[in-house]
């Protein structure tokens, strides 16, 4: 009997350009979902992006609100790659269960908020993006997507236009609608506080704390003056959806990365890496490898409204 095949990969050939579809470059969509959301999955279905280079991972928590999203994915996944058109269908998909002792408890808006459950939360989240990052990324991938399960409104041309600019690592800003009760209409907020420019103060803070401290951003207790790309979109009215800012913290609700930038080593530290967790400390990571992250304050995505 024949000896099995050795595969061979040169990763020379493995494109990461600013034109990915005319170069066929495979992209990987991984979602950490612990709520499955109607309108993310349509959104993927509708990406103009080839389905065909289209990977998928997913990875759900191990509690009755992962199982039930489990369910109901399994059940979109099976509708779209079985019974639906040719063109929707995706190179392929990868779903994981987290195993982590003790499971993250479910929580609302309000409760993950909390600045006192941000360290443990934060840190179970990057275990998870991590599990799901070194088990997917294969030697064809030349792009990472971060996309969170509860981003219910993306352009269809997400890849393609952040692609576009070339970036090591390109951050989205995430908003959120609501009902704004004084103007008696729909309107919008900042919802990603993640993806900021350092600030001196927040240089100053982390000095003087403890080797396990970190910062964290979005709480009035701990002002740390940063410049918050959620707060940029004003400044020239918005108009420019490509307007580049360079970012030294990037949240991970909408974050296309290349894949160089994962395999030179740069993950989602769970524990503090220069005061800094999860995707903070990734942008922070991916920095000192030698990758400067970026944002497009103008280009937005939304978060789901609980
Ligand atoms: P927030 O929007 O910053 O409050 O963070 P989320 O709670 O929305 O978490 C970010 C992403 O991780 C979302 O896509 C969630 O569905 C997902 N997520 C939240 N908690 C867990 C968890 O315990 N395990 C896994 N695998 N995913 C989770
Ligand atoms: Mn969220």
């Amino acid at each position: 009997s024949k000896p099995p095949p050795v595969a061979h990969y040169n990763l020379n050939n493995v494109t990461i350009t600013s034109n990915p579809i005319e170069h066929g470059e495979n992209i990987l969509i991984l979602t950490p979902m612990a709520r499955f959301y109607q309108g993310y999955w349509d959104n993927l279905l509708k990406l103009s992006y080839p389905h065909e280079l289209i990977t998928l991972g997913f990875i759900l928590p191990k509690n009755k609100e992962g199982n039930a999203a489990t369910t109901e994915l399994q059940k979109q996944i099976a509708r779209t790659q079985k019974s639906g058109p040719e063109k929707d269908r995706f190179k392929s998909i990868i779903i994981l269960r987290q195993d982590f002792d003790p499971p993250l408890p479910s929580q609302d808006e309000g409760e993950r908020h909390k600045m006192q459950n941000q360290k443990a939360r934060r840190s179970a989240m990057a275990k998870a993006r991590n599990s799901l990052l070194f088990t997917t990324l294969g030697p064809s991938t030349s792009w990472v997507l971060w996309l969170d399960a509860d981003i219910i409104e993306s352009p269809p041309t997400l890849i393609q236009d952040l692609a576009l600019h070339d970036k090591p690592l390109i951050a989205a800003n995430c908003f959120q609608r609501y009902f704004n009760t004084e103007k008696k209409k729909m309107d919008e907020r900042p919802y990603d506080f993640n993806n900021w420019q350092d600030s001196p103060t927040a240089q100053e803070l982390a000095s003087k704390m403890g080797p396990d401290d970190i910062l964290l951003e979005g709480y009035a207790d701990m002002a740390t003056y940063r410049a918050l790309m959620a707060y940029m979109p004003t400044i020239d009215g918005g108009t420019d959806i490509h307007q580049e800012v360079p970012l030294d913290g990037v949240g991970g609700t909408a974050l296309l990365v290349k894949a160089d930038v994962h395999r030179d080593g740069a993950m989602f530290p769970a524990f503090p890496f220069y005061h800094l967790i999860e995707t903070e400390g990734f942008a922070k990571m991916a920095k000192r490898l030698g990758w400067q992250a970026s944002g497009l304050p103008n280009y937005k995505v939304y978060h789901y409204n609980e």
